[in-house]
């Protein structure tokens, strides 16, 4: 019975995130900004979850499904860009965080003949598994190079009891999770 609560923690966290920002925005995985991603993070034992989700303008360009085959071939190229978090998601060094799963969610934007009426999201998630858990004291993005067209990253955190917010900036793209 424990190990099963053990593992559902992390995710009963996340979903405790979800639920705050449903309240305070509406449903949904909060306000859908042009220029501003949302992430949230939870660091339980030795669990790591990051999840982000970005506005289409933001990232891939467009919010509706790829017209043509150049379209289509750079929604690719930015889902491969998110599902290679090694040159942009960099939790601190010390903390020997590994990456053991990912997802990422472009679908709204494949080409197809359904289309996706109003703003469309890219989503996705990564599951570290971090040796040395106390030693996470910063989580670094570096998205913003890469996508000119996005601003700010709003990061939610839960890192053991603590829990807080921080927005990223390409002045500022390392989140502090620890004083
Ligand atoms: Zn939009």
């Amino acid at each position: 019975m424990f190990p099963v609560l053990h593992r559902s923690l992390p995710v009963a966290a996340l979903a405790l995130l979800a639920v705050g920002l449903a309240q305070a925005h509406g449903p949904g995985h909060g306000p859908h900004v042009h220029g501003q991603a949302q992430a949230q993070l939870v660091l339980e034992s030795r669990t790591l979850t990051v999840t982000l989700q970005a506005p289409g303008a933001s990232v891939v360009g467009f919010e509706r499904r790829a017209r043509d085959p150049a379209e289509s071939r750079q929604v690719e190229q930015v889902a491969a860009h998110f599902e290679a978090p090694s040159a942009w998601l960099t939790p601190s060094a010390a903390a020997g965080c590994r990456l053991q799963d990912r997802t990422v969610d472009a679908g709204a934007f494949a080409s197809g003949s359904h289309a996706t009426p109003g703003h469309a999201d890219l989503a996705a998630s990564y599951r570290f598994v971090c040796a040395r858990p106390a030693r996470l004291t910063e989580l670094r993005l570096d998205l913003f190079q890469r996508f000119p067209a996005l601003e700010r990253v709003r990061v939610e955190y839960i890192v053991d009891d603590m829990q807080g917010e921080q927005v990223l900036s390409p002045r500022t793209p390392v989140a502090r999770l620890r004083p």
